[in-house]
């Protein structure tokens, strides 16, 4: 069976196709191109295509998304929530509450530079407030230990004993993009 597929003509001379992050098929190819030239190329890949939509489709399910206009939002939760959850575990760890940054990273959730200055995403704030919190723990833990040793998780652990099940509900938003439009 054909898949359901948007066709986007243009200049190029070669036939493409590919499966957006949000399952729907894209197939790009020359302006003046005969359709049954697309369909047959289309109907040889249809095995291909199902599987990636499909994979495509419930990675889509599963994530969590958000869109351009969250982002100022979720800065401004960052910037109100996390002085107060950094200053009451720097107090139960006996640190004073380091200065702190939010960023838009989206390959990590926190750090701590050399100068013991920490840094978060505001992609964080899209987690429940244990795993929030877990975050947190584990860059004031940095500040006394700049790796992940023994001693590291030492510290996690006494401040949150279960910091591992708040670890694993970590997700990274999927941003929407406009390639998903109709
Ligand atoms: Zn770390």
């Amino acid at each position: 069976m054909m898949p359901d597929y948007k066709l986007i003509r243009s200049k190029r001379t070669t036939l493409s196709v590919e499966v957006d992050a949000s399952g729907h098929v894209l197939v790009r190819a020359p302006r003046r191109m005969p359709l049954f030239m697309i369909e047959a190329f289309l109907s040889r890949r249809s095995e291909w295509i199902r599987n990636a939509a499909e994979k495509q489709r419930k990675k889509a399910a599963a994530a969590v998304r958000v869109s351009e206009k969250d982002i100022d939002r979720l800065r401004t939760q960052a910037k109100e929530i996390l002085p107060g959850r950094i200053a009451f575990f720097a107090g139960r760890m006996g640190l004073e509450p380091p200065p702190f940054r939010v960023t838009s990273a989206r390959t990590r959730y926190g750090s701590c530079s050399a100068k013991n200055s920490l840094s978060f995403s505001l992609f964080l704030m899209v987690n429940s407030p244990e795993a929030i919190d877990y975050v947190v723990v584990h860059e004031l833990a940095h500040i006394r230990n700049k790796n992940h040793g023994p001693r590291f998780w030492a510290e996690v652990g006494s401040v949150l004993p279960d910091w591992k099940a708040r670890k694993k509900t970590l997700v990274m938003p999927v941003l929407d993009t406009d390639s998903s439009h109709e």
